[in-house]
């Protein structure tokens, strides 16, 4: 079989209308899957959809859903079911980081943070559980972050939580969706160029570049390829991991150890 090959698979991808959602979208479609693309805002989304559609191997088309509701998350397991014949992928990727320190941090922003990155990847993987099962080799691939699980930043106490009760999530959907034949894996992405990084200038991305080895900041497509390689035949026997993709950057224990290279 070929390598990562994905021809005709179902694939979700929540948060698909821009950034890294878009990225693995991009990856996935020209692997020959067919992507729902998911937002909440339908036009970005459709755009979006009619973009990475264009030239693709496979297909993509765009749904919009709120995945902090479990009405939003059934109606996207519903259009996958509708559109594609059921969901063998689903990449639980949408997330949202608005910062604030924890001194002044209200509790509803608290609440949203936890209702969109939390709350929206169970509700998305319960909600897609049926259609998974049915695949008979379902995958579940989250997007988390180098941010909670392995290190701080100041300003995103919630968002740090987030992240980590992902993984904590991951490990016992694991357990419990074994015997369906799903797996469940997260792609940990450290600084990546997105719409919203790109609006700060190059200044501050040569800055982030200059503290991560590789020296440069990563691609949404590095997490695209990571979240195939889960989705794909060949990970079939790899459930409730994690993979960093960050060029590096959760390495230097110093400063110093990055100075003279
Ligand atoms: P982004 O550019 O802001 O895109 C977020 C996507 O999620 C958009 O498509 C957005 O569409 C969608 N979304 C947000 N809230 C939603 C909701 N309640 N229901 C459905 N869709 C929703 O963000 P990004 O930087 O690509 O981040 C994507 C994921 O990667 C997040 O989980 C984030 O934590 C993680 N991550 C990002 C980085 C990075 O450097 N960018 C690093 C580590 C981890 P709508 O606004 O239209 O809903």
């Amino acid at each position: 079989m070929a390598a990562f090959d994905v021809t005709g698979r179902s694939v979700i991808v929540t948060g698909g209308s821009r950034g890294i959602g878009k990225g693995i979208a991009g990856v996935f479609a020209a692997a020959g899957a067919n992507v729902l693309v998911v937002g909440r805002d339908a036009d970005a989304a459709g755009a979006c959809a009619a973009e990475l559609d264009a030239g693709a191997a496979g297909t993509v088309s765009a749904f919009a859903a709120d995945v902090a509701t479990s009405a939003g998350c059934a109606a996207i397991a519903a259009a996958a079911q509708e559109r594609h014949g059921g969901v063998d992928v689903l990449c639980a990727n949408a997330g949202i980081f608005p910062d604030g320190m924890l001194a002044d941090l209200p509790e509803a922003e608290i609440d949203r943070v936890l209702a969109t990155n939390v709350k929206g990847t169970m509700l998305a993987v319960q909600a897609c559980l049926p259609a998974l099962t049915a695949s008979g080799r379902g995958r579940v691939v989250i997007t988390s972050s180098i941010t909670g699980p392995i290190t701080g930043f100041p300003g995103w106490t919630h968002y740090g939580a987030s992240k980590a009760a992902q993984l904590g999530f991951m490990r016992t959907a694991a357990i419990e969706l074994a015997p369906r034949g799903i797996t469940v894996n997260a792609v940990l992405p450290g600084n990546i160029v997105t719409e919203g990084l790109a609006e700060l200038g190059p200044e501050y991305e040569a800055q982030m570049a200059a503290s991560i080895p590789l020296r440069r900041l990563g691609e949404v497509a590095d997490i695209g390829h990571a979240a195939l390689f889960f989705a794909s035949d060949q990970a079939r026997y790899v459930t409730g991991q994690t993979l960093v993709v960050d060029g590096g950057q959760v390495l230097p224990e110093s400063m110093a150890a990055m100075e003279g290279l």
